[in-house]
């Protein structure tokens, strides 16, 4: 690390979002909130086929996803077939509510190459503590559908990544959750540790075993981010993410648009990515992070 904003190119791993909408309610989320201070819609397949166009041959990776349920874009497997064809490596996470043997199909045919479930709870009750107006039983059908399905089509892709975010309220699920997910043959089991807004006077969803923790308790009820903040973030030099209406914002912390570096109805990707915005919001991360409101709850 040269510890200066220098940097080439475009960047190597995008985030497109397909939509802000969400079936969900979950807390600790803008589009469960409905609390977004930005404009809200879905992505139109015009805006993301000129994205990919000028990104073909040098992007590796691409997660359609950001804030929102990306199925609830009704082109949204399109997109993915777009990128596919591209020879783009596609990823996006879900909450599985919409994964019925239509959709299931039609993701086949798209290429998609990995999908992240989100699945925080063995039970209903549990589940949605977090995921408020969430079917659990509706998210592990759709989850036992598509597995069976790839298997008899004897496909390898997507892979099936299981997310569960854990909380004070699921943590003494997981002990089952990994029986769980072993005799369903997913790919992947991930266990994240929840980010909290209010974090500061502690917080119900933060979890007794600290080590499933992104704070740490200081005394006097007060908490704090257990990794120490250091002035650099890798992602500043790999990777962008891009709002349902073409804005460029740094990273999947930055919910709200905050910090826009450009905006692709008027600007190339490769311009944005070479702007002076851009190259002021790293060069001030490199210096003090703290000043950044979104890098001071962030665990990179
Ligand atoms: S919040 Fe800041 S430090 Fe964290 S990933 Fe984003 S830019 Fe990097």
């Amino acid at each position: 690390m040269l510890q200066k904003p220098i940097l080439w190119g475009l960047p190597t791993t995008l985030s497109i979002e397909p939509t802000t909408s969400c079936n969900l309610r979950c807390p600790e989320c803008p589009s469960g909130l409905r609390s977004f201070s930005r404009p809200t819609g879905m992505l139109q397949e015009k805006l993301f086929e000129q994205v990919i166009d000028q990104v073909k041959g040098h992007l590796s990776w691409l997660h359609l996803y950001f804030q929102g349920e990306p199925f609830l874009n009704p082109r949204f497997l399109e997109m993915v077939h777009y990128a596919d064809s591209k020879g783009i490596f596609t990823s996006t996470s879900t909450n599985a509510h919409y994964l019925g043997e239509k959709q299931v199909k039609e993701i086949f045919k798209s290429g998609l190459k990995q999908l992240i479930v989100s699945m925080d709870g063995i039970t209903q009750e549990v589940y949605e503590a977090y995921r408020i107006g969430g079917n659990l039983e509706k998210v592990q059908q759709g989850l036992q559908l598509l597995i069976a399905e790839r298997k008899k089509a004897g496909l390898q892709f997507p892979r099936i990544v299981l997310q569960f975010l854990v909380t004070g309220q699921n943590e003494h699920q997981i002990p089952a959750l990994k029986t769980w997910a072993k005799e369903l043959e997913v790919d992947e089991l991930q266990l994240k540790t929840t980010q909290i807004y209010d974090f500061e006077n502690g917080s119900d969803l933060i979890p007794k075993d600290l080590g499933y923790s992104r704070y740490v308790p200081v005394g006097n009820g007060k908490w704090k981010l257990k990794n120490r903040l250091e002035n650099k973030c890798w992602r500043m030099w790999e990777g962008a993410v891009v709002t349902w209406d073409g804005r460029v914002v740094p990273c999947c912390f930055d919910k709200d648009a905050k910090h826009v570096m450009g905006e692709l109805k008027n600007e190339s990707l490769s311009g944005i990515w070479n702007s002076l915005p851009y190259l002021t919001f790293r060069k001030q991360l490199l210096s003090d992070r703290t000043q950044i409101e979104i890098c001071r709850n962030c665990t990179e």
